[in-house]
């Protein structure tokens, strides 16, 4: 009886040391098989800001929702900016370094410097937050900034921004419009130029591409009709387009010709890009900007599965 009941549990022990093995090889095949189809992707494009350079509320601005800004019943908007990031490869990358860097470095990395910054142009809202990487802050080391060569020229020629480079507090990228910057891991950035006032720099939008999809970011233009490329040909092209959203209406700034300032118009944008491939989102909006809470603008926080 002993010799069967040893002979028994050898059996079970058998099957049970056979089913393991069998199921380690079962979801070994499966994560293989898995992984050759569908590369996993986690990167995501997340919105860091939706206002115009000077964010909302603005200085002497009594429009209802910088009165309610104040009054504590609404939260401030940060400057228009987005960040591309990735948990599982650990890398972020900014787009425009604007007024509130600091807290939207943080939102993206938890607060350590981003990968790399990619630089629209040469207004307030776009740049003057690198100066948070000088000396009289993080003194950072070497952190790779991309613009355009007028972009990148404007830095080094001026002060404060030239001592970020002089000291390596930044390390200055030249990009060339319409020639991507390769990322690694099927990731793409391609900056292309876009009319808008050029007092000290030129200004680019981006294309910025995941081995899934693609999406476009172009956060100042003067006015489509401008520009030689079609937007409705290029959003037709990609899955995600944020957009120039900072006026709504002609009407906004009494007292100011919109000839100064022009921007296309939120429902002229809408019009022209009806029935398009890519979603559209409305961003980089003014204080005075009444579609502001309308459902096709971003918001902070948001995230784009790219
Ligand atoms: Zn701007
Ligand atoms: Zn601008």
């Amino acid at each position: 009886m002993k010799h069967m009941k040893g002979l028994k549990t050898f059996w079970r022990d058998l099957f049970l040391a056979m089913l393991m093995i069998f199921m380690v090889f079962m979801s070994k095949a499966l994560v293989t098989a898995t992984g050759a189809e569908v590369p996993p992707s986690d990167w995501e494009l997340v919105v860091l800001g939706i206002a115009q350079d000077a964010g909302i509320p603005q200085l002497n601005c009594q429009e209802t929702i910088c009165v309610s800004i104040r009054a504590g019943q609404r939260k401030p908007e940060h400057v228009a900016s987005i960040g591309l990031v990735s948990k599982s490869r650990k890398k972020a990358y900014l787009f425009d370094a604007t007024p509130d860097f600091v807290s939207q470095v943080h939102a993206l990395t938890g607060g350590v410097s981003p990968d790399a910054i990619f630089l629209t142009h040469g207004h307030i809202g776009h740049y003057t937050g690198l100066m948070y990487l000088g000396r009289e802050s993080i003194d950072a080391a070497r952190v790779p900034v991309y613009g355009t060569e007028r972009m990148t020229r404007y830095l080094t020629s001026n002060g404060p921004w030239s001592l970020l480079v002089s000291r390596e507090n930044i390390s200055l990228h030249v990009l060339t419009p319409e020639v991507p910057v390769n990322l690694g891991d099927g990731v793409r950035i391609t900056p292309f130029l876009v009319p808008h006032r050029d007092e000290f720099t030129d200004t680019v939008g981006y294309m910025i591409e995941t081995p899934r999809k693609r999406a476009i970011y172009i956060p100042d233009i003067d006015q489509w009709q401008k520009w030689t490329r079609g937007i409705r040909v290029l959003a037709d092209s990609v899955d995600i387009a944020l957009l120039d959203g900072t006026f709504a209406s002609a009407s906004e700034l009494p007292g100011r010709s919109m000839a100064d300032i022009p921007h296309p118009l939120m429902p002229t944008t809408r019009e022209l890009l009806r029935g398009v491939r890519a979603s559209v989102w409305f961003i980089h909006l003014n204080h005075t900007n009444k579609e502001i809470d309308a459902k096709d603008v971003v918001r902070e926080g948001m995230r784009l599965t790219m």
